[in-house]
């Protein structure tokens, strides 16, 4: 084998390219090294089978299990400088925990430009300032040049410049830039587009924080404690109890010090509203990060966090993956949200990683909710973080109590009783606002025959099909499928076809036409599917005519609906007996947050529950004693049924199109790891194989089988062989297989 011809490069790059393959590829360097050596972080360019992939340089080594004489050169280095190291470790941390492919994970966790190749450097514009010579000039030397002379006079009334597209706007032209810059009177800079620098001496804030109330200054003045040093916090508070003031406040802190804060919040939360109070507050960038944007604002955010520009980061999931130059607190708003929990591909969850990240960097970690998950609240209570409660309204409006409403035996006109259209009808009368909560869109959860009873199903799922009017057709809510109404029943020919229950589409038809004076305002996927078109409705809403509100879980979070005084939930029983453990927990949340929607402003509220089940103890305590209470008691009843947060779970998912495949990978791996389990004398148990709750959807079978231990390492150490062995096995080709470690629904 030829020497290298440079003494200080590895022979061997252990590279992770973007396969789903769990290992490292080896290369050999290419000839033309990176300025400051071979590293971990690098992105190299490599042939990979028949196509050339962007991966990540992971490992430099001099040996390799294959005879160096057989490796591949890289083709080439893409960069200068390795990708920041603070993402390499959290994407190794994540990809090991997870236990997915490491070059997918760093595929996954980069922008779409890095990962097509691109250079990691930010776009940058034009500002144009006047010089100390063009402050000097006199007009009347321009004056054969009327608009330079303008140009000039306009700039100067800007001390720190303007940039090009803002000068352009006034309808100055780039030839008169070019002609005051050769005369010396303007000068240009490039800067980031994103987050670039305040300009020196302003003020952080560009609006004056506002005063805390006792538990506020109380909960603040314990992070502030310590804010070096890994310090996980659980800010407990209602809703409307002033957590983002909170939050600000510390911002204002961590800035203050030169550090970054990156904010986490759920996919709904991340609205318009909650972007410009940030933004209103703070004098420096803050720099979101979220679907909405294009490659190259992604690439750009990305950037100006990495590079320690942008001192305030405020993202969805993914956001956790961005790197921070100087990384001074994390904060997960709404920590127990759902939309935390990234369900296919790498199946990792922010909250999580946010607790791992932060305790890497050192920094505080604030998680905020009012209604936390059984996980972080029983952390909590044990002292693992500290428990800072806030149990009053920022506006002194004590929070709404629910009130049972029976069900049994009433009349529903589009799925409401009388009573409650009563109350409706009253709280519109005296100028309010009213919201209307069903999770379930479409019109109604599907058709059925009268006469012989068969109901829409799908061809794909174990699932019935929804009705929906706007536009008429069947749709399948799990794979999608669509279908016409049909006109007759496929069974038995009768005619009298009818929508069985209610989703929002009924409940908006049947309140326009009891309230036709008021308007019906229905928020779900499919009315907000047009950009904007949330926003729109929102804006119309808070203008505080009176009017009703028809949505899905869409509108139970985040907002602010000052006018709302009534809240009504059309049906609070679909988390009670769910097979699901998790079931529970969650709906109480959402029954908590739609709750809180109501009487956040000057006047009560009152929410109004739906239920056939007014007797059921679960909801009796969130109805008498609120979440908290419940919660409590679901932690004594998980603990009782060793679940999590007392257990730790992984779950294996296989699916295929032909049943005999899932089923017979299934047995197999099943029986390889108890086998395993029984060797290694590891306290885990392997329960399954079992049909998945859906088990056939979109034409495919789902199967699956849990992994349960007490002890996380063991969990760890069983899913690690069982992946190792699914990998290995040829019985696995024909299956699609995941395992999800720590998982949020066992569908
Ligand atoms: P949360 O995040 O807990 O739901 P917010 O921070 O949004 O609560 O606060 C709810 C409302 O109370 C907001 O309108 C906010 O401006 C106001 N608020 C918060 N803290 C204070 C305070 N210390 N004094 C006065 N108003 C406050
Ligand atoms: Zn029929
Ligand atoms: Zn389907």
């Amino acid at each position: 084998m030829p020497e290298s011809p440079y003494s200080s490069t590895p022979r061997v790059l252990g590279v992770a390219v973007p396969s789903p393959l769990r290992r490292l590829f080896d290369y050999r360097p290419c000839r033309e090294a990176p300025s400051g050596g071979w590293q971990p972080g690098l992105r190299v360019r490599v042939p990979f089978g028949r196509r050339e992939v962007v991966g990540v340089v992971v490992e430099c080594r001099d040996g390799s299990a294959l005879p160096l004489s057989d490796l591949r050169p890289v083709a080439s280095c893409l960069d200068a400088a390795p990708l920041p190291a603070d993402w390499l470790w959290l994407c190794r941390f994540a990809a090991r925990y997870y236990q997915h492919a490491l070059g997918d994970t760093l595929h996954q966790a980069m922008p779409g430009l890095l990962r097509q190749g691109r250079a990691l450097e930010a776009r940058t514009r034009e500002r144009w300032s006047v010089t100390a010579a063009g402050h000097r000039e006199t007009p009347s030397s321009l004056g054969r040049a009327p608009r330079q002379a303008e140009l000039l006079a306009m700039l100067r009334q800007h001390p720190h410049g303007l940039v090009s597209q803002a000068i352009l706007a006034q309808s100055f032209s780039r030839d008169q830039l070019r002609a005051l810059a050769g005369k010396g009177l303007v000068a240009r800079h490039e800067e980031p587009l994103a987050a670039s620098p305040a300009a020196e001496g302003e003020a952080r804030l560009a609006e004056p924080a506002l005063p805390l109330n006792r538990e506020q200054a109380s909960a603040l003045a314990a992070i502030h404690e310590r804010l070096d040093g890994f310090h996980p916090c659980l800010l407990h508070g209602v809703t409307g109890s002033g957590k983002t003031e909170v939050y600000l406040q510390l911002i204002e802190a961590v800035i203050a010090r030169r550090r970054q804060a990156l904010v986490l919040v759920p996919e709904i939360g991340l609205t318009p509203q909650t972007l410009a109070r940030f933004r209103r507050r703070f004098r420096a960038p803050v720099v979101a990060l979220h679907s909405g944007l294009t490659d190259h604002e992604r690439l750009d955010a990305w950037e100006a966090a990495a590079s320690g520009r942008a001192p305030i980061v405020l993202g969805t999931r993914s956001a956790i993956f961005t790197p921070l130059a100087h990384p001074g607190v994390i904060i997960v708003d709404e920590e127990h949200d759902g939309s935390y929990k990234q369900q296919d591909g790498l199946r990792y969850h922010a909250r999580d990683l946010a607790v791992a990240r932060a305790h890497h960097h050192r920094i505080p970690l604030l998680l905020g909710s009012a209604t936390p998950s059984l996980e972080s609240l029983q952390r909590a209570l044990h002292g693992d973080y500290r428990h800072l409660r806030l149990t009053r309204r920022a506006s002194r409006q004590a929070p709404a109590r629910l009130e049972l409403v029976d069900l049994r035996g009433r009349r529903r006109q589009g799925g409401l009783i009388p009573p409650v259209i009563e109350t409706v009808r009253e709280t519109l009368a005296a100028g309010h606002q009213v919201l209307v909560f069903i999770n379930r869109r479409g019109f109604a959860p599907t058709l059925a025959c009268h006469a012989c009873g068969w109901m829409a199903e799908c061809d794909h799922c174990d699932a019935r099909m929804t009705l929906h009017r706007q536009p008429p057709l069947l749709a399948c809510h799990h794979c999608d499928r669509r279908r016409a109404l049909p006109d007759a029943c496929p069974d038995c020919g009768s005619v009298d076809l009818r929508p069985l229950g209610s989703g929002t589409e009924r409940i908006e038809e049947t309140l326009a036409s009891l309230f036709p004076e008021v308007a019906v305002h229905r928020i779900d996927r499919d009315s907000t599917r047009r950009r904007d078109a949330l926003e729109q409705m929102l804006t119309e809403v808070r203008r505080g005519e009176p009017c009703l509100l028809v949505g899905t879980q869409m509108l139970a979070k985040g907002h602010h609906l000052p006018h709302v005084t009534l809240v009504v939930v059309v049906n609070a029983d679909a988390g009670l007996y769910a097979s699901d453990f998790r079931a529970l927990e969650h709906s109480a949340q959402l029954l908590e947050q739609v709750a809180g929607r109501a009487g956040r402003a000057a006047h009560p509220g009152q929410v109004l529950v739906q239920t056939l089940h007014t007797d059921d103890p679960h909801l009796r305590l969130l109805a008498e004693r609120g979440y908290d209470a419940l919660a409590g008691q679901l932690l004594e009843e998980r603990r009782a049924a060793r679940l999590p947060p007392f257990r730790f779970l992984a779950l294996l998912r296989l699916e295929a199109p032909r049943e005999a495949a899932v089923v017979t990978l299934g047995g197999l791996a099943a029986e390889a790891l108890r086998q395993r389990i029984s060797e290694r004398g590891l306290a885990v148990d392997c329960l399954g194989p079992v049909p998945a709750p859906m088990e056939r959807r979109q034409n495919r079978y789902h199967l699956q089988l849990m992994l349960a231990a007490d002890r996380r390492s063991q969990l760890h150490e069983a899913g690690a062989w069982l992946v190792a062995w699914l990998e290995a096995c040829p019985d696995a080709r024909r299956v699609r297989w995941s395992l999800d470690i720590d998982p949020q629904t066992l569908a």
